[in-house]
């Protein structure tokens, strides 16, 4: 299906913004990196001159979904260390002062004790650590972004800028804990960081995830623009790499998706959440298009508007598309825009 997207319009000091990039900035890697099946495309940004952008595809074997085609990994490396969340708009700005933010304290403080070793992996300026630290915990960080750590540091030791892949190898560490709080969607390889990461967690250690459910989180637009969310994790994805390493839920929620797993150690839930666990498939995808670009809108007026966040963007549909999938998203100009934060 063709969407023309007419105007896309951001309230002011919006934290969000689109930016030009050009085609050979662009790699492709459409091999699902969980199960190594060719995975399906299901969007597209594409240019007056039927270049491509950033491409989005669903892995039809396990539901994975992650950018087929990208911006390089060097590209978000510099933006993550220069660009990312700096400013002092509002929305961000309670992000900037370092004051103690518990609640992956509260959920994890009964399963680690005390002076245990604690890793947030992607600490930012550290507001989910330094609970950890305030209660005689060993705390360990890092995150890409200089200026956030560079808050984290004035407060505790042991905090370096670092992306997760290289932080991880290099560690002589281990930790009793290791939490990756709305990370993961942001490296390159979500199964590979965590490989990496379960190499380093003490025999009965643990390990804690939570990664944002895109079809909750944005329309389709708008998910299929922000190349720096990489991926799209759901529990059925990972179950088998789980097993591998021998990790055993203890506790999951769905949306938000959040994890506790325990190295070594099958828990009285494991077996159930495990069993639980739900595909994602195109069927879900196609539900979640039609109601996000407004389907029954769009077939009617073939325009419309969609508003969210004070933003709003305008689109119209081709009448000549057929399937609904992929969705190409064409920008009228030359430019190949891809959302950033
Ligand atoms: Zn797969």
């Amino acid at each position: 299906m063709k969407i023309h997207i007419k105007r896309w319009t951001f309230k002011k000091g919006d934290h969000l913004w689109l930016e030009d990039t050009k085609p050979d900035m662009y790699k492709d890697n459409n091999v699902c990196d969980s199960c190594g099946s060719q995975m399906k495309e299901i969007a597209k940004i594409v240019n007056d001159n039927n270049s491509i952008g950033l491409v989005t595809g669903l892995c039809p074997e396990c539901g994975y979904v992650k950018r087929t085609r990208n911006l390089s990994e060097d590209w978000y490396a510099d933006h993550f260390a220069k660009r990312w969340l700096v400013g002092s708009n509002h929305e961000i700005s309670d992000q900037q002062i370092l004051t103690e933010d518990n609640y992956i304290f509260n959920k994890l403080k009964k399963y680690v004790q005390k002076n245990g070793n604690i890793l947030d992996a992607g600490c930012g300026i550290g507001q989910r650590l330094l609970p950890f630290h305030n209660n005689g915990y060993k705390v360990f960080g890092f995150d890409p972004s200089e200026e956030r750590t560079k808050i984290a540091s004035e407060v505790m030791k042991n905090i370096e800028v670092n992306s997760a892949e290289k932080y991880l190898l290099a560690t002589d560490q281990v930790f009793d804990l290791i939490f990756f709080f709305n990370v993961l969607q942001f490296v390159e390889n979500p199964f590979d960081v965590i490989k990496k990461a379960s190499m380093k967690l003490r025999p009965d250690g643990f390990l804690f995830f939570s990664v944002g459910q895109f079809y909750n989180d944005a329309n389709f637009c708008q998910f299929s623009h922000i190349g720096l969310i990489r991926s799209f994790l759901s529990l059925f994805t990972m179950t088998e790499l789980f097993k591998e390493l021998d990790l055993w839920p203890v506790e999951y929620s769905e949306s938000p998706m959040e994890i506790i797993l325990q190295k070594g150690v099958k828990g009285p839930q494991s077996m159930k959440i495990i069993e639980n666990a739900k595909k994602i498939t195109e069927k879900d995808i196609n539900k979640y298009v039609k109601k996000t670009l407004q389907m029954n809108r769009l077939k009617f007026f073939r325009r419309t508007n969609i508003k969210y966040n004070g933003r709003k963007i305008t689109i119209e549909k081709n009448r000549s598309s057929s399937n609904l999938l992929p969705v190409n998203f064409n920008h009228d100009d030359h430019d190949l825009p891809i959302l950033l934060k």
